[in-house]
Protein backbone atom coordinates (compact mmCIF):
# COMPACT_ATOMS: atom_id res chain seq x y z
CA UNK A 1 0.00 0.00 0.00
CA UNK A 2 1.46 3.50 -1.37
CA UNK A 3 0.86 6.72 1.36
CA UNK A 4 0.23 9.90 0.82
CA UNK A 5 -0.43 12.82 2.76
CA UNK A 6 -3.47 15.31 1.77
CA UNK A 7 -2.79 18.80 4.07
CA UNK A 8 -3.74 22.05 4.99
CA UNK A 9 -2.02 24.78 7.31
CA UNK A 10 -2.88 27.76 8.53
CA UNK A 11 -0.94 30.17 10.37
CA UNK A 12 -1.57 33.36 12.15
CA UNK A 13 0.13 35.85 13.84
CA UNK A 14 -2.49 36.46 16.63
CA UNK A 15 -4.37 39.16 18.63
CA UNK A 16 -0.90 40.25 20.31
CA UNK A 17 2.29 39.66 18.37
CA UNK A 18 3.31 41.62 15.75
CA UNK A 19 5.13 39.27 14.13
CA UNK A 20 4.69 35.70 13.53
CA UNK A 21 7.78 33.61 14.55
CA UNK A 22 6.04 30.36 13.54
CA UNK A 23 7.09 29.09 9.93
CA UNK A 24 6.02 25.75 8.70
CA UNK A 25 5.92 23.63 5.42
CA UNK A 26 3.34 21.22 3.95
CA UNK A 27 3.52 18.82 0.97
CA UNK A 28 2.54 15.06 0.06
CA UNK A 29 5.56 13.76 1.63
CA UNK A 30 6.93 16.39 4.19
CA UNK A 31 4.97 18.71 7.02
CA UNK A 32 7.40 20.82 8.93
CA UNK A 33 6.25 23.46 11.65
CA UNK A 34 8.72 25.47 13.83
CA UNK A 35 8.42 28.24 16.20
CA UNK A 36 11.23 30.74 16.75
CA UNK A 37 11.96 32.49 19.56
CA UNK A 38 14.46 35.78 20.31
CA UNK A 39 13.97 38.80 20.07
CA UNK A 40 14.97 41.70 17.30
CA UNK A 41 13.01 39.30 14.77
CA UNK A 42 15.54 36.72 15.19
CA UNK A 43 12.73 34.06 15.93
CA UNK A 44 11.23 34.14 12.79
CA UNK A 45 14.98 34.10 10.86
CA UNK A 46 15.42 30.99 13.37
CA UNK A 47 12.13 29.36 12.20
CA UNK A 48 12.47 30.79 8.81
CA UNK A 49 15.90 29.88 8.26
CA UNK A 50 15.12 25.96 9.72
CA UNK A 51 12.11 25.43 7.41
CA UNK A 52 13.74 26.52 4.38
CA UNK A 53 17.00 24.03 5.04
CA UNK A 54 15.06 20.82 6.14
CA UNK A 55 12.55 21.76 3.39
CA UNK A 56 15.42 20.58 0.61
CA UNK A 57 14.60 17.07 1.60
CA UNK A 58 11.20 16.87 -0.02
CA UNK A 59 12.26 14.78 -2.37
CA UNK A 60 11.64 10.85 -3.28
CA UNK A 61 13.81 9.35 0.14
CA UNK A 62 16.90 7.73 -1.39
CA UNK A 63 18.10 6.49 2.28
CA UNK A 64 16.56 5.95 5.49
CA UNK A 65 13.80 8.15 7.01
CA UNK A 66 15.47 8.71 10.12
CA UNK A 67 18.84 9.59 8.83
CA UNK A 68 17.45 11.85 6.39
CA UNK A 69 15.57 13.70 9.32
CA UNK A 70 18.58 13.62 11.60
CA UNK A 71 21.04 15.06 8.62
CA UNK A 72 18.42 18.25 7.74
CA UNK A 73 17.65 19.64 10.78
CA UNK A 74 21.56 18.87 11.79
CA UNK A 75 21.94 20.86 8.65
CA UNK A 76 19.22 23.86 9.85
CA UNK A 77 20.97 23.96 12.94
CA UNK A 78 24.27 24.15 11.59
CA UNK A 79 23.27 26.84 9.44
CA UNK A 80 22.03 29.02 12.16
CA UNK A 81 25.20 28.79 13.88
CA UNK A 82 26.91 30.12 10.79
CA UNK A 83 24.14 33.39 10.77
CA UNK A 84 24.95 33.46 14.51
CA UNK A 85 28.62 33.28 13.28
CA UNK A 86 28.33 36.40 11.26
CA UNK A 87 25.60 38.71 12.56
CA UNK A 88 26.01 38.89 16.52
CA UNK A 89 22.68 40.51 17.04
CA UNK A 90 20.69 36.99 16.22
CA UNK A 91 22.77 35.69 18.78
CA UNK A 92 20.12 33.84 21.40
CA UNK A 93 17.86 33.30 18.88
CA UNK A 94 15.94 29.43 18.33
CA UNK A 95 13.26 27.43 16.91
CA UNK A 96 11.54 24.19 18.01
CA UNK A 97 10.99 21.94 14.92
CA UNK A 98 8.49 19.09 14.37
CA UNK A 99 8.48 17.59 11.25
CA UNK A 100 7.23 14.47 9.61
CA UNK A 101 8.48 12.87 6.37
CA UNK A 102 6.48 10.17 4.18
CA UNK A 103 8.60 7.22 1.69
CA UNK A 104 5.04 6.25 0.62
CA UNK A 105 5.47 3.56 3.06
CA UNK A 106 6.01 5.06 6.79
CA UNK A 107 6.26 8.03 8.00
CA UNK A 108 8.94 9.52 10.42
CA UNK A 109 8.90 12.05 13.16
CA UNK A 110 11.66 14.15 14.19
CA UNK A 111 10.51 16.34 16.99
CA UNK A 112 12.61 19.22 18.92
CA UNK A 113 10.65 21.62 21.38
CA UNK A 114 7.54 22.19 22.25
CA UNK A 115 5.63 22.27 19.06
CA UNK A 116 3.56 19.35 18.79
CA UNK A 117 2.79 16.31 16.62
CA UNK A 118 -0.95 14.29 17.42
CA UNK A 119 -2.90 11.36 15.66
CA UNK A 120 -6.01 10.74 15.70
CA UNK A 121 -7.62 7.91 14.98
CA UNK A 122 -11.14 6.37 14.90
CA UNK A 123 -12.11 9.87 17.10
CA UNK A 124 -8.83 9.20 19.79
CA UNK A 125 -6.54 11.79 20.17
CA UNK A 126 -3.21 10.32 20.86
CA UNK A 127 0.04 12.87 21.30
CA UNK A 128 3.17 11.84 19.56
CA UNK A 129 5.76 13.84 20.69
CA UNK A 130 6.84 14.54 24.24
CA UNK A 131 7.79 18.18 25.32
CA UNK A 132 11.27 19.17 25.75
CA UNK A 133 9.85 21.79 28.55
CA UNK A 134 11.02 22.06 31.92
CA UNK A 135 7.65 21.16 33.30
CA UNK A 136 7.57 18.49 31.12
CA UNK A 137 10.83 17.20 33.15
CA UNK A 138 9.76 18.10 36.07
CA UNK A 139 6.54 15.96 35.79
CA UNK A 140 8.77 13.07 34.39
CA UNK A 141 10.15 12.92 37.67
CA UNK A 142 6.64 12.77 39.55
CA UNK A 143 7.28 16.61 41.34
CA UNK A 144 4.36 18.26 39.00
CA UNK A 145 1.28 16.98 38.06
CA UNK A 146 -0.02 18.12 34.07
CA UNK A 147 -2.54 20.55 36.08
CA UNK A 148 0.18 22.42 37.68
CA UNK A 149 2.23 22.41 34.67
CA UNK A 150 -0.62 24.24 32.31
CA UNK A 151 -0.34 27.12 35.17
CA UNK A 152 3.31 27.00 35.93
CA UNK A 153 5.01 30.50 35.82
CA UNK A 154 7.97 28.88 33.62
CA UNK A 155 5.58 26.51 31.44
CA UNK A 156 7.21 27.98 27.95
CA UNK A 157 10.87 27.57 29.30
CA UNK A 158 12.69 24.85 26.44
CA UNK A 159 15.33 22.84 27.64
CA UNK A 160 15.75 21.61 24.06
CA UNK A 161 15.79 23.84 20.77
CA UNK A 162 18.12 24.39 17.55
CA UNK A 163 19.68 27.39 17.94
CA UNK A 164 23.12 26.69 16.47
CA UNK A 165 24.89 26.05 19.69
CA UNK A 166 23.68 23.80 21.29
CA UNK A 167 24.68 19.66 20.81
CA UNK A 168 21.04 18.61 18.88
CA UNK A 169 19.56 16.01 20.62
CA UNK A 170 16.09 15.20 18.78
CA UNK A 171 13.69 12.76 19.17
CA UNK A 172 13.45 10.44 16.12
CA UNK A 173 10.90 7.51 15.24
CA UNK A 174 8.88 5.60 13.25
CA UNK A 175 5.44 6.27 13.47
CA UNK A 176 2.35 3.80 13.35
CA UNK A 177 0.34 5.80 11.00
CA UNK A 178 -1.87 4.02 8.52
CA UNK A 179 -4.69 5.56 5.98
CA UNK A 180 -7.32 6.81 8.01
CA UNK A 181 -5.22 8.14 10.35
CA UNK A 182 -5.14 12.27 10.57
CA UNK A 183 -2.10 14.15 12.04
CA UNK A 184 -1.85 17.86 14.06
CA UNK A 185 1.20 19.64 13.77
CA UNK A 186 0.70 22.65 16.30
CA UNK A 187 2.68 25.90 17.81
CA UNK A 188 1.88 26.18 21.47
CA UNK A 189 -0.36 28.88 20.57
CA UNK A 190 -2.44 26.08 20.10
CA UNK A 191 -1.82 23.92 22.80
CA UNK A 192 -0.97 26.08 25.88
CA UNK A 193 -4.87 27.66 25.40
CA UNK A 194 -7.03 24.34 23.95
CA UNK A 195 -7.32 21.38 25.97
CA UNK A 196 -6.67 18.09 24.36
CA UNK A 197 -10.34 16.81 24.24
CA UNK A 198 -11.25 20.10 22.37
CA UNK A 199 -8.08 19.45 20.12
CA UNK A 200 -9.52 16.01 19.52
CA UNK A 201 -13.31 17.15 18.66
CA UNK A 202 -11.80 19.68 16.59
CA UNK A 203 -9.68 17.40 14.74
CA UNK A 204 -12.04 14.65 14.14
CA UNK A 205 -14.57 16.84 12.40
CA UNK A 206 -14.66 17.60 8.71
CA UNK A 207 -11.83 18.22 5.80
CA UNK A 208 -8.70 18.99 6.93
CA UNK A 209 -9.02 22.76 5.88
CA UNK A 210 -11.89 23.27 7.95
CA UNK A 211 -10.12 21.41 10.83
CA UNK A 212 -7.15 23.73 10.17
CA UNK A 213 -9.35 26.73 10.73
CA UNK A 214 -11.44 25.19 13.47
CA UNK A 215 -8.26 25.02 15.63
CA UNK A 216 -6.89 28.12 14.73
CA UNK A 217 -10.25 30.10 15.44
CA UNK A 218 -10.47 28.23 18.60
CA UNK A 219 -7.45 28.76 20.05
CA UNK A 220 -7.32 32.52 19.32
CA UNK A 221 -11.22 32.54 21.04
CA UNK A 222 -9.40 30.99 24.06
CA UNK A 223 -7.42 33.71 24.29
CA UNK A 224 -4.13 32.55 22.71
CA UNK A 225 -1.63 35.16 22.95
CA UNK A 226 0.61 33.46 20.69
CA UNK A 227 1.65 33.14 17.41
CA UNK A 228 -1.16 29.93 16.24
CA UNK A 229 0.16 27.58 13.74
CA UNK A 230 -1.73 24.34 12.25
CA UNK A 231 -0.87 21.77 9.77
CA UNK A 232 -3.46 19.33 9.21
CA UNK A 233 -3.04 16.02 7.13
CA UNK A 234 -4.61 12.86 6.21
CA UNK A 235 -2.85 9.81 5.77
CA UNK A 236 -4.08 8.69 2.26
CA UNK A 237 -3.75 5.43 0.32
CA UNK A 238 -2.53 6.22 -2.85
CA UNK A 239 -5.26 5.09 -5.33
CA UNK A 240 -7.91 4.90 -3.00
CA UNK A 241 -9.10 7.86 -4.05
CA UNK A 242 -7.91 10.26 -6.32
CA UNK A 243 -5.58 12.51 -4.44
CA UNK A 244 -4.87 15.92 -6.37
CA UNK A 245 -1.42 17.26 -7.05
CA UNK A 246 -0.84 20.20 -5.42
CA UNK A 247 1.89 22.58 -4.58
CA UNK A 248 3.39 22.76 -1.41
CA UNK A 249 2.70 24.96 0.81
CA UNK A 250 5.30 27.55 2.88
CA UNK A 251 3.83 29.79 5.92
CA UNK A 252 4.55 32.21 8.27
CA UNK A 253 7.95 33.13 8.51
CA UNK A 254 9.30 31.49 5.84
CA UNK A 255 7.44 32.98 3.34
CA UNK A 256 9.60 35.59 1.40
CA UNK A 257 6.26 38.11 2.68
CA UNK A 258 4.76 36.89 5.78
CA UNK A 259 2.99 39.36 7.21
CA UNK A 260 1.06 39.69 10.22
CA UNK A 261 -2.44 38.97 9.44
CA UNK A 262 -5.60 37.62 11.13
CA UNK A 263 -8.38 34.96 10.69
CA UNK A 264 -10.66 36.54 13.27
CA UNK A 265 -12.92 38.53 10.90
CA UNK A 266 -12.24 36.09 7.62
CA UNK A 267 -13.28 33.17 6.25
CA UNK A 268 -10.07 30.46 5.28
CA UNK A 269 -6.79 31.38 4.84
CA UNK A 270 -4.77 28.68 4.11
CA UNK A 271 -2.83 28.74 0.69
CA UNK A 272 -1.08 26.64 -1.82
CA UNK A 273 1.19 29.12 -3.15
CA UNK A 274 5.01 28.45 -2.31
CA UNK A 275 5.68 31.91 -1.88
CA UNK A 276 2.77 33.03 0.10
CA UNK A 277 0.76 32.28 3.49
CA UNK A 278 -2.31 34.08 2.15
CA UNK A 279 -3.79 36.49 0.31
CA UNK A 280 -3.50 40.03 1.25
CA UNK A 281 -5.23 40.75 3.46
CA UNK A 282 -5.33 44.06 6.17
CA UNK A 283 -3.52 43.58 9.04
CA UNK A 284 -5.59 45.08 11.53
CA UNK A 285 -4.46 46.93 14.42
CA UNK A 286 -0.57 46.61 13.18
CA UNK A 287 0.32 48.17 16.91
CA UNK A 288 -0.36 45.04 19.11
CA UNK A 289 0.86 45.45 21.90
CA UNK A 290 3.72 43.08 23.19
CA UNK A 291 3.89 44.20 26.21
CA UNK A 292 4.66 42.00 29.53
CA UNK A 293 5.05 39.05 26.87
CA UNK A 294 5.04 35.82 28.21
CA UNK A 295 6.83 34.41 25.35
CA UNK A 296 10.18 35.90 26.84
CA UNK A 297 9.84 33.42 29.18
CA UNK A 298 11.16 31.02 26.61
CA UNK A 299 14.41 32.83 26.78
CA UNK A 300 14.79 32.55 30.01
CA UNK A 301 17.68 29.61 30.20
CA UNK A 302 19.60 32.26 28.31
CA UNK A 303 20.37 35.83 28.93
CA UNK A 304 18.43 38.15 26.52
CA UNK A 305 20.75 39.97 24.19
CA UNK A 306 21.05 43.33 25.76
CA UNK A 307 21.92 41.60 29.27
CA UNK A 308 24.81 39.96 27.41
CA UNK A 309 25.98 42.99 25.81
CA UNK A 310 25.47 44.64 29.38
CA UNK A 311 27.73 42.12 31.11
CA UNK A 312 30.17 42.27 28.66
CA UNK A 313 30.90 46.03 29.07
CA UNK A 314 30.75 45.32 33.08
CA UNK A 315 33.52 42.86 32.88
CA UNK A 316 35.75 45.49 30.11
CA UNK A 317 34.70 48.25 32.85
CA UNK A 318 35.65 45.70 35.60
CA UNK A 319 38.79 44.72 34.09
CA UNK A 320 40.12 48.43 33.24
CA UNK A 321 39.62 49.34 36.99
CA UNK A 322 41.51 46.25 38.10
CA UNK A 323 44.22 47.45 35.48
CA UNK A 324 44.05 51.10 37.06
CA UNK A 325 44.28 50.34 40.11
CA UNK A 326 47.47 47.93 39.34
CA UNK A 327 48.83 50.99 37.26
CA UNK A 328 48.27 53.06 40.01
CA UNK A 329 49.47 51.22 42.81
CA UNK A 330 52.85 50.51 40.79
CA UNK A 331 53.40 54.05 40.40
CA UNK A 332 52.88 54.92 43.77
CA UNK A 333 55.17 52.55 44.90
CA UNK A 334 57.45 54.15 42.64
CA UNK A 335 56.77 57.28 44.07
CA UNK A 336 58.09 56.19 47.31
CA UNK A 337 61.89 55.04 45.71
CA UNK A 338 64.95 57.76 46.25
CA UNK A 339 68.35 57.79 44.42
CA UNK A 340 71.00 59.90 44.71
CA UNK A 341 72.05 60.46 41.15
CA UNK A 342 73.37 63.72 38.73
CA UNK A 343 71.01 66.57 37.30
CA UNK A 344 73.21 69.01 34.74
CA UNK A 345 76.21 67.92 36.66
CA UNK A 346 75.45 68.34 39.90
CA UNK A 347 74.39 66.19 42.65
CA UNK A 348 70.83 65.82 43.67
CA UNK A 349 68.15 63.29 44.98
CA UNK A 350 65.73 61.90 42.97
CA UNK A 351 62.18 60.64 43.96
CA UNK A 352 61.24 57.75 41.89
CA UNK A 353 63.08 55.20 39.79
CA UNK A 354 64.73 56.32 36.54
CA UNK A 355 62.36 54.21 33.46
CA UNK A 356 60.64 55.67 30.90
CA UNK A 357 57.27 54.71 29.90
CA UNK A 358 56.08 56.61 26.98
CA UNK A 359 53.48 59.74 28.37
CA UNK A 360 54.65 59.17 32.23
CA UNK A 361 57.47 60.53 34.33
CA UNK A 362 58.51 57.81 36.85
CA UNK A 363 61.51 59.98 38.36
CA UNK A 364 61.89 63.72 39.21
CA UNK A 365 64.45 65.88 41.09
CA UNK A 366 63.65 66.10 44.95
CA UNK A 367 66.38 67.72 46.60
CA UNK A 368 68.77 69.77 44.33
CA UNK A 369 72.69 70.26 45.72
CA UNK A 370 75.30 72.55 44.76
CA UNK A 371 77.70 70.11 44.57
CA UNK A 372 79.09 69.77 41.50
CA UNK A 373 79.82 66.19 39.37
CA UNK A 374 83.45 66.86 38.73
CA UNK A 375 84.42 67.82 42.35
CA UNK A 376 84.21 63.58 43.32
CA UNK A 377 86.53 61.68 43.24
CA UNK A 378 86.45 59.52 40.17
CA UNK A 379 85.20 56.50 41.38
CA UNK A 380 82.25 58.10 43.15
CA UNK A 381 81.59 60.54 40.05
CA UNK A 382 80.75 57.43 38.67
CA UNK A 383 78.57 56.02 41.39
CA UNK A 384 76.34 58.94 41.08
CA UNK A 385 76.36 59.20 37.19
CA UNK A 386 74.58 55.95 37.61
CA UNK A 387 72.19 56.59 40.39
CA UNK A 388 72.40 55.24 44.11
CA UNK A 389 69.53 53.71 45.50
CA UNK A 390 68.87 54.98 48.88
CA UNK A 391 66.38 52.96 51.12
CA UNK A 392 63.83 56.86 51.84
CA UNK A 393 65.00 60.30 51.88
CA UNK A 394 66.63 60.66 55.19
CA UNK A 395 69.02 57.88 53.49
CA UNK A 396 69.47 59.87 50.71
CA UNK A 397 70.58 62.79 52.48
CA UNK A 398 73.16 61.04 54.34
CA UNK A 399 74.78 59.50 51.12
CA UNK A 400 74.80 62.98 49.98
CA UNK A 401 76.76 63.92 53.17
CA UNK A 402 79.16 61.35 52.75
CA UNK A 403 79.52 62.60 49.37
CA UNK A 404 80.22 66.32 50.68
CA UNK A 405 82.87 64.62 53.27
CA UNK A 406 84.68 62.84 51.07
CA UNK A 407 85.24 66.22 48.87
CA UNK A 408 85.93 68.16 51.99
CA UNK A 409 88.52 65.44 52.42
CA UNK A 410 89.97 65.32 49.15
CA UNK A 411 90.21 69.21 49.54
CA UNK A 412 92.58 69.28 52.07
CA UNK A 413 96.38 69.94 51.69
CA UNK A 414 98.39 66.74 50.35
CA UNK A 415 94.68 64.87 50.02
CA UNK A 416 94.95 61.10 49.22
CA UNK A 417 96.11 60.64 45.53
CA UNK A 418 94.37 57.46 45.32
CA UNK A 419 91.40 58.54 47.30
CA UNK A 420 91.20 61.58 45.26
CA UNK A 421 91.92 60.52 41.72
CA UNK A 422 90.26 62.47 39.65
CA UNK A 423 88.43 65.04 42.11
CA UNK A 424 88.65 68.95 41.06
CA UNK A 425 88.72 71.45 43.68
CA UNK A 426 85.15 72.35 44.17
CA UNK A 427 83.97 76.72 43.73
CA UNK A 428 83.91 78.41 45.49
CA UNK A 429 84.68 77.46 49.14
CA UNK A 430 85.83 73.36 49.41
CA UNK A 431 84.93 73.66 53.08
CA UNK A 432 81.23 74.56 53.13
CA UNK A 433 78.86 71.68 54.26
CA UNK A 434 76.49 70.03 51.89
CA UNK A 435 73.77 72.69 50.62
CA UNK A 436 70.57 72.50 49.54
CA UNK A 437 69.06 74.73 46.93
CA UNK A 438 67.00 77.35 47.63
CA UNK A 439 63.93 75.30 47.40
CA UNK A 440 65.26 72.40 49.77
CA UNK A 441 63.68 70.68 51.89
CA UNK A 442 60.53 70.77 49.81
CA UNK A 443 60.81 68.78 46.70
CA UNK A 444 61.56 70.63 44.09
CA UNK A 445 60.34 70.41 40.32
CA UNK A 446 62.29 68.86 37.74
CA UNK A 447 63.09 71.09 35.46
CA UNK A 448 64.98 69.15 32.73
CA UNK A 449 67.10 67.13 34.86
CA UNK A 450 64.26 64.52 35.20
CA UNK A 451 64.87 61.14 33.20
CA UNK A 452 68.48 63.09 32.60
CA UNK A 453 70.25 61.61 35.56
CA UNK A 454 73.12 59.28 34.51
CA UNK A 455 71.84 56.14 34.83
CA UNK A 456 69.95 55.26 38.48
CA UNK A 457 69.38 52.24 40.69
CA UNK A 458 65.36 51.92 41.75
CA1 LIG B 1 4.97 30.06 20.22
Amino acid sequence: MTITLRYAALSDVGRVRKNNEDSGYASARLLLLADGMGGMEAGEVASSVTVQTIRKIDEPPAADLLEILAGAVQRANDRLAEIIEVDASVDGMGTTITGMLSDGERIALVHVGDSRAYRVREGRLKQLTRDHTFVQSLIDEGRLTRDEAKVHPHRSVLIRALDGRQELEPDLSVLDLVAGDRVLLCSDGVTDFLPDVEIEQLLTDGTVDSAAVDIVRASLARGSNDNVTVVVADVVEVGEEPVAAEDPMIFGAAAEDARPRSVHDSGVRTTRSPSTTADDEDDGDGSRAAAGDPEELRYAPRAPLRFIWLRRLVVITVVLVLVGLGLKLLYDWTQRQYYVGASQDQVAIFRGIDQTIPGLTLTRVEVGYDIALNSLPSYLRQDVEEGISAEGLEHARRIVGNLQDDIDECSRPNPDPEQCAGAEPPEPSPSEPPEPSPNEPGPTEATDGAGQAGGGRP
